[in-house]
C-alpha cells in the first residue's frame, strides 16, 4: 500500500467523469481546485463530479481549494499579449489610461503599489544608477524587468529579457516587501464558495506570516465552519523567514515550489525544501511537496529521470504528500501522471523509514493520554509483528498523531462523520473507512476487525493493534489500546 498521499489540480483535462475515476484508480486523494482560475460555475461542476465518483468508488477524496492570495497581476491587453523586446521600456500603471513615459504599458491589480513605491522613489532611481536595481519578474520569471522610476500613476522599467506579457499574468517581487491586507474580498468570496461546496482543505497563497493564516481561520469560524484545514503555501521570503510560526498555525504545509523559485534564489529552493519538510515532520503537520514534480508529462507520457528522483527524494525527506499542478489540469497525460507519482511514491517508501521516531516529542496537548498511547503504539508494532494500526476516531486527532510517526503499516481509521472521512485523506499512511457509532468495548473491536478486513487490509492470523476511547461521553479521547489477533 503506498503511503504517501496524492493530490491533484482538476482542471480542462481532468474535468470529465471518466478522467476523474481514472485518476482516483490510478491513486489520487486529494483534489485541488484552484481559484486564481476558472469560474465559480466551472469549479462547482469539477467539484460535483469528484464528490459523486469518489463516492460511487467508497473512496475517501478530499477538496482542497486553493487561494487566489495577495497576488499582484497585470491587465487585458489588447488582443491578449504584448511582445517586449530587450532593453525596451515598459511601464506598469495604476490605471489603463494612465499616462507612462513609455509606449508600451499595463495597469496592475493594486494600483497602490505605486504610491507605496513612490515613497521610496529616491532609492528606486539611485539603485538603478549603481545598476543594482530593483526587479519586477514575470512568465514564471522568465521576463525581467528592472525598475527604473516611480511616477505618480506608473512604474518605468528597463526589459531585460525579451519576452511576451499576456493578459492576468502574476508578477513577483523578489526584493520588495509588497504591504498588501492578506484577506482579499475575492479570497473570502472563493472560500465562501468553497465551503458551501463541502471543501475540507483550504491552500492559503502567499502566507507571509502567522497573522495571514489566523485572518483566515478567524474568517472560516465566523462563517460557522469548523475542521476545515488550513494548508499554508509558503513561496516568498517572508514566509520563509517566519516558517516556525507559520507552521504553529497551520494544519499543514505546502512547499509551493513554482512562485518560491521565483521569488527566492532558485539555488536555494532543495535546502528550503529540506528544511520546511523536516520541521512539519517535528511539529507531526502534514507537509505537502508540489510544483513541476512531473512536468515533463504535461506533453510526454513518461517522466524524466531528474523527476523520478525528486518525487522520491522528497519522499525520503518525509514529505506527506506530492501534487500535480499543470500535469493533471491542463496536460496531455493526467492519469499516467497519477499512476508514475503512485509508483515512484510506493518504491520510494520501500527504503524509506523514520529511523528516530523519538526525535518527535512534541505532544497533542489535547488530548494527553491519546498522544502516549499513539507513541507507546510506534515501539509495540515491530514487537509483535503488527500489519495494522485500526483506530477508532470521533475527530481525527488520534489518527492524525499516529500518522506523523510515519508507521510502516496501514493506519486505518475508522470514523463516523463524512467530514472526518474526508478529512484524512491527506494524512500519511492513513486508509479512511466509514463506520458506525459503537458504544460498548467489546462492539467497537468488532466493527474494526471487521472493516479492516472487508477493505482488504488484514487477513485471517494477522495481529493487529485497535485504537479506541471505552467511553466517548467523557470526551478525553483515546485511552484504550487492544492487541488483536485476526
Ligand atoms: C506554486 O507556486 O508552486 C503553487 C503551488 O501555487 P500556484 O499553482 O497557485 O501558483
Amino acid at each position: 500500500m503506498r503511503k504517501t498521499k496524492i493530490i491533484c489540480t482538476i482542471g480542462p483535462a481532468s474535468e470529465s467523469r471518466e478522467v476523474v475515476g481514472k485518476m482516483i484508480d490510478a491513486g489520487m486523494n486529494v483534489a485541488r481546485f484552484n481559484f486564481s482560475h476558472s469560474t465559480y460555475e466551472e469549479q462547482k461542476a469539477r467539484m460535483d463530479i469528484v464528490k459523486a465518483v469518489a463516492e460511487e468508488k467508497g473512496k475517501s477524496v478530499g477538496l482542497l481549494l486553493d487561494t487566489k492570495g495577495p497576488e499582484v497581476r497585470v491587465g487585458i491587453f489588447e488582443g491578449g499579449r504584448m511582445e517586449i523586446e530587450e532593453g525596451e521600456l515598459f511601464a506598469f500603471t495604476k490605471e489603463a489610461d494612465s499616462s507612462a513615459p513609455c509606449e508600451k504599458k499595463i495597469n496592475i491589480s493594486y494600483p497602490r503599489l505605486i504610491d507605496e513605491w513612490r515613497k521610496t522613489g529616491r532609492e528606486v532611481k539611485e539603485r538603478f544608477e549603481k545598476d543594482t536595481p530593483h526587479i519586477i519578474l514575470a512568465d514564471d520569471g522568465n521576463m525581467e524587468f528592472s525598475v527604473m522610476e516611480i511616477g505618480e500613476e506608473y512604474i518605468l522599467c528597463r526589459a531585460e529579457r525579451a519576452g511576451a506579457l499576456s493578459n492576468r499574468k502574476s508578477l513577483n517581487f523578489p526584493d520588495y516587501h509588497v504591504e498588501m491586507m492578506y484577506l482579499s474580498l475575492k479570497d473570502e468570496e472563493d472560500i465562501k464558495f468553497g465551503l458551501s461546496q463541502g471543501i475540507q482543505y483550504v491552500a492559503a497563497s502567499f502566507v507571509r506570516c502567522a497573522e495571514d493564516v489566523k485572518d483566515i481561520r478567524k474568517f472560516i469560524t465566523r462563517l460557522g465552519y469548523s475542521g476545515i484545514e488550513i494548508i499554508a503555501k509558503i513561496e516568498n521570503q517572508d514566509g520563509v523567514d517566519n516558517l516556525d510560526e507559520i507552521i504553529d498555525v497551520s494544519d499543514g504545509i505546502m512547499v509551493a515550489r513554482g512562485d518560491m523559485g521565483v521569488e527566492i534564489p532558485y539555488v536555494k529552493l532543495p535546502a528550503t525544501q529540506k528544511t520546511i519538510i523536516r520541521r512539519c515532520a517535528e511539529k507531526g503537520k502534514i507537509v505537502i511537496t508540489a510544483t513541476q514534480m512531473l512536468e515533463s508529462m504535461i506533453t510526454h507520457a513518461r517522466p524524466t529521470r531528474a523527476e523520478i528522483s525528486d518525487v522520491a527524494n522528497a519522499v525520503y525527506d518525509n514529505t506527506t504528500c506530492v501534487m500535480l499542478s499543470g500535469e493533471s489540469a491542463a496536460g496531455m497525460y493526467p492519469v499516467e501522471s497519477v499512476m508514475a507519482l503512485s509508483g515512484i511514491c510506493r518504491e520510494a517508501e520501500k527504503n524509506h523509514h523514520l529511523k528516530d521516531k523519538s526525535e518527535y516529542k512534541e505532544r497533542d496537548t489535547k488530548y494527553p493520554y491519546m498522544s502516549v498511547i499513539c507513541h507507546a503504539v510506534q515501539s509495540i508494532v515491530p514487537e509483535i509483528n503488527a500489519r495494522a494500526i485500526i483506530a477508532v476516531s470521533q475527530g481525527g486527532s488520534t489518527i492524525r498523531e499516529l500518522s506523523r510517526f510515519r508507521p510502516e503499516i496501514p493506519i486505518v481509521a475508522i470514523v463516523t462523520s463524512e467530514a472526518v472521512y474526508k478529512s484524512l485523506s491527506a494524512y500519511y499512511g492513513v486508509v479512511p473507512l466509514m463506520g458506525e457509532r459503537r458504544d460498548r468495548p467489546r462492539d467497537i473491536i468488532k466493527q474494526a476487525r471487521e472493516k479492516a478486513i472487508d477493505a482488504g487490509l488484514v487477513k485471517k492470523g494477522d495481529t493487529v493493534i485497535v485504537l479506541f476511547d471505552n467511553d466517548i461521553e467523557s470526551r478525553n479521547g483515546t485511552n484504550t489500546m487492544s492487541i488483536e489477533v485476526i
